[in-house]
């Protein structure tokens, strides 16, 4: 293919997808395929001779389209948003064309200088101190990953790397029970070991770990000549929005020289709306902290934001400088590769300059009040109807509810309806062992209307199931 053809191909994709948004609404929003419907449909061995774009496009829309469950439907209220607002996309089209790699300054000036500014005004929207310093890294999971080892090489003074974990402290990690798998992974990846992962009771509205039981587990290990090395709090956890007490977890750490780390994967994005920040009030003490703008903030996956307040502990944990990576006659330069477990790195800032540069940080906050205040809306009105119970109350645009009286499986099977049913998509989830419908909102383009037919589609669907 010319470039020529590759400008005329990509005006027609352009078009495709502005068509595709523009009618999104009128499509069903969870892929209602069987199982193998797709794979059906794809040749086993590769094609010997090319194929004209035209007929790939062509089999694109017949093939793989109706495989599609759609993240960017203004009704999908399922999981977490995964937005993509075109601005962001536009930016991932250069970035894909140019293609650049980012690991170190010398590899693109730009794209390292450009991540050093948007982390700043990151920071500045979530009102966070400006000893923060940041990296983007390609999920959060990733930024979890890195914390855990930076606890485990702190806490074994930096010989883990070197020694292997064969002979050293039985080191422990502190979580709430609510986290998300992202954080077991890590105790895995770390060779730490789940069963060195203490898991705190929750209590409370917003389920934080307790306190007390936290003390008492680390006192416990202490005295069992256990190495403490870490404690990990979450603001809004997946299952219903679990925040923990911040200040107190800070305390905590501090006493036991512990270092922290605060998934707010997705809620962060929240804390651009000053109204929302005594949700995670002491985030300024932990030493590192992820969210992901590419879940509610708008830009494209993957682009997950780790603000560290000294970042030397994750350089000390991740760099290893070879001579062929070495930038030579540039002093007080940032090779990000250094903070990060990948080596090659996406030029991911210029999405986030793209976003917060089109939409302004007010475009971006009346997004997200919106999505709470219509969320909230929705869940008084369900409430009133007298046969919904809301089991868990709004944590910004997350609840969770079921149909009153109904079974576990009768909860199954109507979540199971609602999204063959098509005009919304949501999840179940557990709360204190008892399967419970989750809500919650954040798509980039979802209107108030969008939540009128979900309360239609919910309604509907119960009473006749
Ligand atoms: C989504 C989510 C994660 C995982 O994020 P990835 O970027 O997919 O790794 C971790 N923690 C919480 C609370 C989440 O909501």
């Amino acid at each position: 293919m010319s470039w020529d053809d590759f400008a005329k191909h990509a005006k027609d994709a352009a078009d495709w997808g502005a068509s595709y948004h523009n009618t999104l609404r009128d499509r069903p929003v969870r892929a209602q395929t069987a199982p193998g419907d797709i794979a059906a449909q794809l040749d086993k061995t590769p094609p010997e001779t090319g194929t004209d774009l035209a007929a790939i496009m062509a089999d694109f829309d017949t093939i793989v389209m109706p495989g599609i469950t759609h993240w960017q439907h203004p009704r999908f209220f399922a999981y977490f948003s995964a937005n993509a607002a075109p601005a962001s996309v536009l930016a991932e089209f250069l970035v894909s064309i140019i293609a650049p790699q980012c690991m170190l300054w010398q590899t693109s000036p730009a794209a390292t200088e450009m991540e050093t500014r948007m982390m700043d005004w990151l920071r500045h929207g979530l009102g966070l101190p400006d000893i923060y310093q940041g990296v983007i890294q390609d999920s959060a999971s990733s930024a979890t990953l890195a914390a855990v080892l930076t606890m485990r090489e702190r806490a074994l003074s930096f010989r883990g790397n070197i020694e292997g974990l064969r002979g050293q402290p039985q080191l422990r990690i502190y979580c709430s029970e609510q986290v998300h798998t992202s954080i077991d992974r890590a105790i895995w990846v770390t060779g730490i070991g789940q069963d060195n992962l203490v898991k705190v009771r929750t209590t409370g509205d917003l389920r934080h770990m307790d306190p007390l039981d936290l003390e008492a587990a680390i006192a416990e290990d202490k005295q069992a000549g256990r190495l403490p090395a870490g404690i990990i709090a979450a603001t809004g956890a997946t299952g219903m929005g679990a925040c923990d007490d911040l200040e107190a977890v800070a305390a905590i750490a501090k006493e036991h020289d512990l270092y922290t780390h605060l998934d707010a994967a997705w809620a962060g994005t929240a804390m651009i709306c000053p109204e929302f920040r005594p949700l995670w009030q002491g985030a300024a003490q932990f030493d590192s902290i992820v969210f992901n703008p590419h879940k509610w903030l708008g830009a494209q996956f993957d682009c997950a934001a780790h603000f560290l307040r000294d970042p030397d502990l994750l350089r000390q944990t991740l760099a290893i400088r070879p001579e062929y990576l070495r930038t030579h006659g540039a002093t007080d330069v940032m090779d990000y590769s250094e903070w990060t477990v990948p080596l090659g790195r996406r030029f991911r800032a210029l999405k986030l300059w793209f976003l917060m540069r089109h939409y302004g940080m007010e475009g971006l906050r009346t997004r997200i009040r919106n999505h709470v205040a219509w969320s909230q809306a929705l869940c008084e009105r369900l409430r009133a109807e007298g046969d919904f119970q809301i089991v868990t109350e709004p944590i910004l645009s997350l609840w969770t509810f079921r149909h009153a009286g109904a079974s576990d499986a009768q909860t199954q099977a109507l979540v199971d309806a609602i999204n063959d049913d098509g005009r919304i998509y949501l999840t179940q989830t557990l709360v204190d062992g008892q399967k419970v419908i989750r809500f919650t909102a954040g798509q980039f383009d979802c209107e108030q209307r969008d939540f009128d037919t979900a309360f239609d589609a919910i309604t509907q669907i119960a009473r006749r199931t």
